[in-house]
């Protein structure tokens, strides 16, 4: 890869000058480069003294429900271009597509988009939502950013999925061009997030989480439920409870179901009881939107009206349908204002 193709980084600094070694502050890894070297996530590479994100602009692009991206609250039975990014800074045992997430960027043989190239993909669906997710979009984040940008001048929605596990500045950076963000919590311990993921810290992510929910934009959350990786009832239980204390009970938390993939091929899918349980736990607490993901056609699927109870939006494998709720927001029948962006 030509010195000319690269894009040169954000969020780093020279240590030295001599030997002109660099750290990077995009995540809490915060590597060290030296000269010639790449950080953990691969994507960003010392050459000469300069950060540079090499995989600016690599991307594979698809449109589907919005659903299909997990997020249930923002533009129910919508279409979305989804842009599938590269590259990420965590190593989690259930990845589900490692080869992308750990890719060498300098081996990448796909087709690269500038961001104007990328939004006249996205206006050409006729989509109004962007969507960046797979591997981390923040790995990308010089790219991401600016096809957000482009895609709010575009009067376009901008949905991002995200791990949570980066710096604060760009974090709230980002969040100047996005509408939406789900945000996957691996685990509710620290040594959770060693064991599984080989890093990461729940503690740093609850501060973004908290940036997250006061800027205001839509904010889901995500766990993934398992008894080997200790994300049990309990887990469930404490993860709801920390939503309802520090963010809102209004905050929407889907429990999803393992599927087994890279380092836990040989576990067996989440169970349907283990699922019930946590999802009974965390509705104890009183959050009001709780999913399990990855049973088709659960009951869970469906929003309910936290005060009436009404069916507001059902969902199955195939559809959903938003049936009982005003484009504002409002529950057709008692009038409660839910949180879901519609219009
Ligand atoms: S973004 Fe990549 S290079 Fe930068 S600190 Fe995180 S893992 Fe290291």
């Amino acid at each position: 890869m030509s010195q000319s193709t690269l894009h040169e980084a954000e969020y780093y600094e020279i240590l030295n000058q001599e030997d002109v070694s660099i750290q990077c502050h995009l995540c809490p890894f915060d590597c060290i480069i030296n000269q010639g070297e790449k950080g953990k996530c691969l994507a960003r590479k010392n050459v000469d003294g300069k950060l540079y994100s090499l995989n600016y602009g690599f991307m594979d692009l698809k449109i589907d429900m919005i659903e299909k991206q997990q997020v249930f609250h923002f533009f129910p039975n919508s279409r979305a271009q989804t842009f599938s990014t590269y590259n990420c800074n965590l190593d989690c045992d259930y990845c589900s597509m490692p080869e992308k997430a750990h890719l060498d960027p300098e081996t990448y043989t796909g087709k690269k988009f500038a961001p104007d190239q990328a939004i006249m993909f996205g206006m050409a669906s006729g989509s109004k939502i962007i969507s960046f997710g797979e591997a981390e979009p923040f790995i990308s984040f010089e790219w991401v950013r600016d096809t957000a940008k482009l895609a709010k001048e575009r009067g376009l929605k901008v949905l991002v999925r995200t791990n949570g596990y980066f710096h604060e500045q760009p974090v709230s950076e980002m969040l100047e061009y996005v509408d939406a963000v789900t945000i996957d919590i691996k685990n509710v311990n620290d040594e959770g997030y060693e064991q599984s993921c080989g890093g990461g810290s729940f503690e740093h992510i609850k501060k973004i989480v908290k940036i997250v929910f006061d800027s205001g934009k839509l904010l889901e959350l995500h766990m993934v439920i398992h008894e080997d990786l200790n994300n049990d009832v309990e887990a469930a239980r404490k993860l709801a409870e920390w939503i309802k204390e520090e963010l809102s009970v209004e905050v929407p938390l889907h429990l999803s179901r393992l599927i087994p993939s890279h380092r836990t091929k040989n576990f067996i899918p989440t169970s349907k009881e283990l699922l019930e349980s946590s999802y009974a736990a965390a509705k104890e607490t009183g959050i009001q939107y709780v999913y399990i993901d990855g049973i088709p056609d659960h009951d869970t699927l469906n929003t309910y009206c936290p005060n009436c109870n009404e069916l507001l939006i059902s969902r199955t494998s195939y559809a959903t349908e938003v049936r009982r709720i005003s484009l504002q927001g409002n529950c057709n029948k008692c009038q409660t204002k839910i949180n879901v962006v519609l219009s």
